[in-house]
């Protein structure tokens, strides 16, 4: 057999990142080169703020860079302030956006310490008002942004889209000689919503460094597409974000799919995981889903990894699948702690494998990794720490030895890191 040699090298990296403008948004960079941002909504009554600071607090705390909130009504505007002094008492600075639809205009004329505690304001071009009072309620908030010095996010959603603009785009499209498809036309409208209302933004006197612009659909290959297209047409910072993306594996499958591959195309500033919580549900999990899609792939490191495998019939035993859960939810519960204790603690590598196969070459490629015994093998488990093989564990006490290994190995890597830097 003749294996033919490559003509180049395929390099295991993303495209570069696509240069845009950055954006300041209440002390957190979005865009101009700055890592890819995570960012969260709440799915609170704002207006309730003892449950919107507990579910911003939670979500700062799973590692949310900036959090949206609704602003919907005057008792929500009223609340903001509230909400961010109660969050400052905390000690949390995590900028909160205000998600503004159809009055966005009077509620910040209204709540002038609403405007002021918001780090950026949400415009929905398709819903900001209808024909005339559009230009003008769209100003009004472009306005507010200005007399702040905040930042706005003009996000286009699909399911709101301007239908006046629709409608112009697909009669103009139906007097060609060969229309383009109405799903084409409508993506068409997409970029044009967001990239018209951003240079209307600009022309009102709104900087480009102060707008963010998104574009939204729940459609996987579209999502895709239009953010391929407006990357291609502006250099505003982007968001992105696949809109109604579902309830469990399903929305974060969609969601890790497309923007996986927007941001292997070096496409996308920030980042929102959509997802439906189930009823009574963690919030959170849009948080994690986003942080472990921009850490796969390479983006950023949030929290330490766990490899385990998948397990088949050569281990029967569900010890290693325990152990690999126990380790993976210590982290996470710990990682508050140990961010501030064990600097660097988010680039260790755990392996956890079920039997001899692969169990020792993946270990040896992790900080610290063991092998459980497979099916009819030997009741022993080697531990390999830094590629070496350390000790063999034994006994009913395995997994709770290994982790104790686990815990020493960070005390002793990353406690030292601590201390170096004092
Ligand atoms: S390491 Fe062993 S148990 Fe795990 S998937 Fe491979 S063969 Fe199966």
């Amino acid at each position: 057999m003749t294996i033919q040699t490559p003509i180049e090298t395929i390099e295991a990296d993303p495209a570069p990142r696509r240069a845009t403008v950055g954006v300041d948004v209440g002390g957190v960079m979005v865009g101009g080169g700055a890592p890819v941002v995570v960012q969260s909504m709440t799915n609170t009554d704002t207006a309730d703020i003892d449950s919107t600071v507990a579910q911003v607090a939670a979500l700062s705390r799973a590692g949310s860079e900036i959090v949206r909130i609704t602003v919907d009504r005057d008792e929500s505007a009223a609340a903001v302030p509230k909400v961010r002094e109660r969050l400052e008492r905390l000690g949390m600075n995590v900028p909160l956006v205000g998600d503004f639809h159809y009055i966005g205009h009077k509620l910040l004329a209204d709540h002038p310490a609403c405007a002021e505690a918001l780090a950026k304001y949400r415009i929905n071009p398709g819903n900001v008002g209808f024909r005339d009072k559009r230009d003008k309620q769209f100003a009004a908030i472009v306005e507010m942004a200005i007399r702040y010095d905040k930042p706005v996010r003009i996000g286009v959603n699909w399911g709101s889209l301007d239908q006046e603009l629709l409608t112009r785009l697909m009669d103009a499209n139906n007097e060609q000689p060969v229309p383009r498809s109405a799903r084409a036309v409508t993506r068409e409208a997409i970029i044009q919503s967001a990239l018209i209302s951003a240079e209307l933004a600009e022309e009102i006197g709104l900087p480009k460094n102060r707008i963010i612009l998104s574009a939204k659909v729940s459609q996987v290959q579209d999502l895709i597409a239009v953010y391929r297209d407006l990357s291609r047409r502006t250099d505003h910072a982007l968001h992105l974000g696949l809109t109604e993306a579902g309830m469990g594996s399903k929305g974060i499958v969609a969601s890790a799919a497309s923007m996986g591959i927007l941001l292997q195309d070096g496409i996308g500033d920030t980042i929102r995981v959509s997802l439906t919580p189930e009823p009574g549900g963690d919030r959170t999990r849009e948080v994690q889903v986003a942080q472990e899609l921009l850490q796969t792939m390479g983006f950023r490191q949030f929290l330490p990894v766990v490899a385990a495998c998948p397990g088949c019939g050569r281990t029967t035993s569900t010890v290693f699948q325990e152990l690999a859960e126990k380790i993976q939810r210590d982290i996470r519960v710990n990682m508050p702690v140990w961010r501030e204790k064990y600097p660097g603690v988010e680039a260790l590598n755990v392996a956890v494998m079920g039997c001899i196969v692969n169990g020792p070459g993946e270990s040896k490629h992790a900080d610290i990794g063991i092998s459980l015994p497979g099916t009819g093998e030997t009741p022993a488990a080697p531990v390999f720490v830094d590629g070496k093989k350390t000790v063999t564990l034994r006994g009913p006490s395995i997994a709770e030895d290994f982790q104790a290994m686990v815990a020493e190995y960070i005390e002793n890597r990353f406690g030292r890191t601590r201390a170096a830097a004092e």
